[in-house]
């Protein structure tokens, strides 16, 4: 794996729920931040979806304001949620477009998302379809909002500076961000989404799951802590 550059200023993380940054890639944006780059966070929904036992509307009043509170922990002020509805995201222009619209808006250097792959690292389990859906279409969005062609009718100027985007937990990772120092603020956020562990009916332990992640990605690259990315270039 290959260092990720950090010589630039500003990134836009695009999610599909709240808690998908908080696996690892919120620990990045905590170094980020720390250096004084600019972060804002677009979640293509509110988690509604996410807990059995509750109510949608509860959830996404519950969870917005979690992932609003882990946003805080790692130096991020700026969320902003699309309302698209949780657990049936569909691949398609619809979804290109809002996306698009909100990178020529945020003219981000970089764009960070979630693997988009039909496996996690290791080859565990199926990704869930909003994951595979919404991480494909941000790689897409990217290149429509560069053309000036397409999705005219937003009326905004297109944006050509994205450099390249980041997918955290792919099982095929080709960088790595050096997040020493700056585990216990991406714990930090991953506690954040309290309400949702809660009702995951099984332990869930942020402080071993995240510790572990980049303890082991640090010995691969020979720092203490590692946070791996896939990358794909502008
Ligand atoms: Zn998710």
């Amino acid at each position: 794996m290959e260092p990720v550059p950090e010589d630039w200023e500003r990134a836009l993380a695009i999610v599909a729920h709240p808690d998908d940054l908080e696996y690892g890639g919120s620990t990045a944006v905590a170094k980020w931040t720390s250096q004084g780059k600019s972060v804002v966070e677009v979640l293509a929904t509110r988690g509604e979806a996410g807990i059995d036992s509750m109510e949608p509307e509860e959830v996404a009043r519950v969870r917005s304001a979690e992932q609003v509170q882990a946003a805080r922990a790692v130096g991020v002020e700026t969320v902003e949620f699309l309302d698209l509805p949780d657990g049936t995201l569909e691949y398609g222009l619809p979804l290109r477009r809002v996306l698009a619209e909100a990178i020529r808006r945020h003219r981000p250097d970089v764009v960070i998302s979630l693997n988009y792959r039909e496996t996690w690292p290791g080859g565990q389990g199926f990704n869930m379809a909003d994951h595979r859906v919404l991480g494909l279409a941000v790689a897409d969005a990217i290149r429509d909002a560069a053309n000036r062609w397409v999705f005219r009718d937003l009326g905004l100027e297109p944006w050509q500076g994205t450099r390249f985007a980041l997918f955290a937990s792919s099982p095929n990772p080709t960088h790595y961000v050096d997040v020493t120092g700056h585990l216990a603020a991406g714990v930090a956020s991953l506690k954040a989404h309290k309400v949702y562990f809660d009702n995951l009916g099984q332990d869930f332990d942020p402080e071993a799951f995240l510790g572990g992640i980049v303890a082991e990605a640090g010995r691969q690259v020979g720092v203490t802590h590692a946070m791996p990315f896939e990358m794909i270039s502008g």
